[in-house]
């Protein structure tokens, strides 16, 4: 029979050493907040596939979508033939983005070329190439977004210097010394330093840094934002793409930040679990690039439309935005109690279901060794965690939100224990 160990070596043989692998397990199947690997074990699942599985592994309502759809049609690139399912889906996502006016919406495959397609079309709203991103943002790992990624390394190592007219800014975290005026005059110093407004097509940034450690963008940080954007007529983008489909309480974070974005990159737990992207935002932003110039050969595809319609359908009917307030209530509440009980843990932050905690060494500096022997011992214990950070000192929970309380309860009893056995 199969073993993690020999799965493991055959990855090593046949898989390019830069697809790392976080956990020593190969999994076999999956439900809901469970997974089971291929020696049977059972694990919770508190990773959630990085922010994929807000509605679980196969949700019954995607998995009925999805089966539904597989008799009918699989592909025929949106871009030749048209089917209801992507028009529906945009529908949708109209309803759902933060933004006043009319709304358009484009689909693609994965978070990175959302967040690079919300750049094209920046460009071509402004006809200006320049772009601002922050320090810690991540945004993906095609060429133009490791140009906005704001952390080199893995992610752009060895790989030389990414395509320009990139310019970095600060991010407020207070925790780490930045504040909102200071991120806010890193920005200003951009434009004298750098580039002229003119010239900048977009600020791109995640409403919580998710990659980066979690952080919540203030909201005064948000506005301090939107004011230059409407001063200098820059296009801004918010990268939901971890933050979206329901994880941070509402169905995207903007809704709690105060202002509204022009462009929105989602993916991830749009689809539960199927391969879908896209940007949703101003209709006459979102029109400024002619027929041809947006779209791909599966964006948008029959089957993971369906699959987004299903996660649209659980959220209304099982009340998911709800629970992921009470879902993050209770991890905040546990974490909080634990940082009470081990000063190691140096903070608790994050917004709706989407919460870390930040390790720091008895010299008070960012410990980067702490995450990976807690993910270690938590799985042993029966627990998948991951971690995240600048720093990478961070562990955060991406758990489904469908997660039944028990289960939560247990995976936050591994948690405590593994701090207590470690701190
Ligand atoms: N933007 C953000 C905020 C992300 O968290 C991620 C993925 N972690 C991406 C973009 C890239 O998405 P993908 O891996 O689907 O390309």
């Amino acid at each position: 029979s199969k073993t993690n160990a020999a799965l493991i070596e055959r990855k090593n043989q046949a898989v390019a050493a830069g697809v790392g692998l976080v956990h020593p397990v190969f999994l076999d199947s999956a439900e809901n907040a469970t997974v089971k690997d291929v020696e049977g074990r059972e694990y919770i699942d508190f990773a959630g596939g990085i922010a994929v599985l807000n509605t679980g592994h196969l949700h019954p309502k995607v998995k009925a979508a999805v089966a539904e759809q597989l008799e009918k049609l699989s592909h025929t690139c949106f871009m030749v033939m048209g089917y209801e399912p992507y028009v529906e889906v945009c529908e949708k996502i109209n309803d759902l983005a933060v933004g006043s006016g009319p709304k358009k919406t484009a689909l693609f495959t994965s978070g990175a070329e959302a967040v690079e397609n919300a750049v094209k079309v920046a460009r071509a709203h402004t006809g200006r190439t320049g772009v601002i991103a922050f320090g810690a943002a991540y945004h993906g790992r095609t060429l133009a977004t490791l140009a906005l990624n704001g952390k080199v390394a893995p992610y752009a190592s060895g790989m030389g210097l990414m395509p320009g007219d990139v310019f970095r800014a600060l991010y407020p975290c207070e925790l780490h010394g930045v504040t909102t005026e200071d991120a806010l005059a890193s920005v200003e110093r951009i434009f004298k330093f750098d580039a002229e407004p003119k010239d900048i097509a977009a600020i791109i940034l995640e409403p919580v840094q998710g990659e980066g450690g979690f952080y919540v963008a203030p909201k005064e940080f948000m506005a301090g934002l939107r004011k230059l954007c409407d001063q200098y007529g820059i296009v801004l983008i918010a990268d939901e793409v971890q933050t979206g489909a329901g994880r941070t309480g509402t169905f995207f974070a903007m809704e709690q930040m105060g202002v509204e974005p022009d462009i929105t990159t989602f993916a991830k737990s749009i689809a539960g679990g199927f391969p879908l992207s896209g940007i949703v935002g101003k209709a006459e932003v979102m029109d400024s690039i002619a027929p041809g110039g947006l779209g791909g050969t599966y964006g948008g595809s029959p089957i993971a439309c369906a699959a987004a319609l299903g996660v649209f359908q659980a959220f209304e009917e099982e009340k998911l935005l709800e629970r992921s307030r009470k879902v993050g209530e209770t991890i905040t509440s546990e974490l909080k109690a634990l940082a009470k009980d081990y000063p190691v843990i140096a903070d608790v932050r994050g917004l709706g279901a989407m919460i870390a905690m930040e390790f720091f060494t008895k010299e008070g500096k960012p410990d980067s060794e702490m995450p990976g022997k807690i993910l270690t011992k938590a799985r042993e214990k029966g627990l998948i965690l991951l971690s995240c950070g600048l720093y990478g000192n961070v562990v955060r929970i991406l758990v489904p939100l469908t997660v039944p309380d028990e289960q939560l309860q247990k995976g936050l009893k591994i948690i405590r224990e593994c701090v207590s056995e470690l701190a």
